[in-house]
């Protein structure tokens, strides 16, 4: 079963979260859809990997919303037996002072090109484990500290082992995020040198030899968002897994920091954008990061309608993303433009479907879709409530939103119940929808159906977003803040619009971000709803430019080969 994976040397790549497909639910947003698609370039380009993450029985979790946007969740379950089949090896690894036995589900994603990539589904729901620790695979960021930390034992101590008992041919790690960066200590202690050749004051392990075969990309700019664990709690779960000197050396001093130790345990490291890149740096002076810029997969994102357009005039451009830099010359605007009608019509069906509202298809649709926190600010659209409806009075538009927040992020959830009284003070000017439990199909229409992809994070905490690349896939341009992957795809005017001063760092972003609003309807009013209502040549131009100057660039394969060439060999 394993034959055709084991026979030649792979990168492992490791990953608390993958969007593998929509009817498994092993994801939460942007970090497991960029690890799916990852893979599915992976295997287009056959690039030989393996995969490691959670098998997460009970998924992230499942959204409804009622009349006043008060978010509730219930299990997201699925059943690994229908997609993936079981593997005869069985490993332990140490928690607290019993040992928690490992098994894992081999699903195997397939391209449809041919290529296939084994992905492990690292599972502890074995007879052999407590009631409890069968369960530590169970939900996708659920949980306490305890139980986090115990799934990140699992996933990168196990992991490494469980690729080990299978007679996998590791060439190098790839840590997607700290989540995994327990799996460097693993490696450490198949590194340590023998006690008897040790003097006093020795570091008792090669570390050179561990940060030569390992890769880290960090995720995010927020202190926030990098999981740190109290080092009591690491003693109390792993004892001493590994010389307790080291580990501080190389995680910190106060706390287990997963980012440090995955810093310090790689001699590559990069972010997922230039922008990005250099905010890391600023985070983690005297570390070198650089940026490789986050691309999504072609076959994925673009939807079927449009599909059908590329192979017809640009054949190949699944395999080789860079021919549709031609699409502003070689496809016909009547063309695109009809192609759009039938993306949107596809989105209006959901609408109908799932809301029981029907938009009008002559209107604009804006956009908006991500994880419900903060520091995307879902709310900036509405500042200005009075300005909105007097924008909406003179040029018309609709406004479709969707996405979850974390069940115990109370500014998310509370952002969600803010936007549903938004949507009733403006009730018969502007028709607003929110679509509930976001997730791949629903990104897919929605990125393809809307005529403007709107995205206003706060400075400089957008990663990457990948979102806006989706939209770039299906002639739908952004509309959208400078940071993240726009620093680098805003062709004013060209490719889309911007929104707002750039900035980098400290006092002028605040600047910058206090204008956000007013700069958002500025653009709206005067450059972007104008260009829609009474230009459609013009429109369909920077339709064009968004897909031949965006997503021949910012797609996965694209971004697969340069990890090939800048970080896998070297
Ligand atoms: C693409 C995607 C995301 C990430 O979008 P961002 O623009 O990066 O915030 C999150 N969730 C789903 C379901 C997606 O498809």
């Amino acid at each position: 079963m394993l034959r055709e994976f084991i026979r030649n040397e792979r990168i492992a790549y490791f990953s608390m979260e993958i969007a593998l497909q929509n009817e498994i639910p092993t994801y939460s947003g942007g970090l497991g859809i960029l690890a799916g698609d990852t893979l599915r370039s992976a295997a287009d380009l056959e690039m030989p990997m393996v995969a490691v993450t959670l098998v997460s029985r009970l998924g992230y979790f499942r959204q409804s919303l009622d009349d006043q946007g008060r978010q509730s969740e219930s299990p997201d379950a699925w059943s690994p037996e229908k997609y993936a089949v079981p593997l005869p090896a069985k490993i332990a690894v140490p928690i607290e002072d019993r040992s928690v036995w490992v098994s894992a589900w081999l699903y195997v994603l397939e391209s449809y090109l041919g290529g296939r990539q084994p992905v492990l589904l690292l599972d502890t729901d074995l007879d052999e484990n407590t009631e409890e620790d069968r369960r530590i695979t169970d939900r996708l960021y659920g949980g306490d500290v305890a139980y986090r930390l115990k799934q990140e034992i699992v996933l990168g101590v196990g992991g490494a082992r469980l690729l080990h008992a299978l007679d996998f041919n590791v060439r190098q790690y790839h840590l997607n995020e700290g989540h995994s960066a327990l799996l460097t200590l693993e490696l450490l202690r198949r590194r340590a040198y023998p006690a008897d050749d040790l003097r006093p004051g020795d570091t008792p392990y090669d570390i050179p030899a561990v940060r030569e075969i390992c890769n880290f990309t960090t995720h995010t700019p927020l202190a926030a968002g990098q999981d740190k664990f109290p080092y009591e709690l690491v003693y109390h779960l792993l004892d001493d897994f590994v010389d307790r000197e080291t580990v501080h050396h190389l995680a910190g001093q106060d706390e287990l920091n997963m980012t440090r130790l995955a810093m310090n345990m790689s001699d590559y490291v990069n972010g997922v954008a230039k922008r990005h890149a250099e905010v890391s740096r600023r985070m983690f002076p005297g570390y070198r990061v650089r940026a490789i810029t986050n691309g999504v997969h072609p076959h994925t994102w673009a939807c079927i309608p449009f599909r059908k357009l590329y192979d017809a005039h640009l054949p190949g451009w699944c395999h080789e993303p860079e021919q549709l830099l031609r699409a502003d010359c070689c496809i016909p605007k009547d063309q695109i433009w009809q192609t759009h009608v039938a993306a949107k019509a596809g989105l209006l069906a959901l609408v109908a479907e799932r809301c029981g509202i029907t938009l009008d298809p002559a209107l604009p649709i804006l956009g908006f879709a991500r994880r419900m926190t903060a520091y995307k600010r879902p709310d900036l659209l509405f500042h200005d409530i009075d300005r909105l409806r007097a924008i909406a009075e003179n040029r018309p538009f609709q406004i479709v939103l969707a996405g979850k927040a974390h069940p115990r992020d109370e500014d998310g959830k509370a952002l969600i119940r803010q936007l549903y009284q938004y949507m009733q003070q403006l009730a018969g000017i502007i028709p607003i929808v929110f679509l509930p439990n976001y997730d791949m199909e629903i990104a897919l229409k929605l990125v393809s159906g809307s005529d403007i992809w709107l995205n206003t994070p706060l400075k400089p905490f957008e990663a990457s977003g990948t979102s806006g690349m989706k939209a770039a896939f299906n002639g739908v341009p952004n509309l959208s803040v400078l940071d993240g992957w726009w620093v680098e795809g805003c062709i004013e005017g060209v490719t889309g619009w911007s929104i707002g001063d750039n900035c980098d760092d400290g006092e002028n972003c605040d600047i910058a971000n206090n204008n956000d609003a007013d700069a958002l309807y500025r653009k709206l009013e005067n450059i972007v709803l104008p260009l829609y209502h009474e230009d459609r040549d013009g429109w369909i131009s920077v339709m064009q430019g968004a897909i031949s100057k965006n997503a021949s660039m910012f797609n996965s394969h694209h971004m697969m080969r340069r990890y090939a060439t800048d970080a896998y060999i070297r």
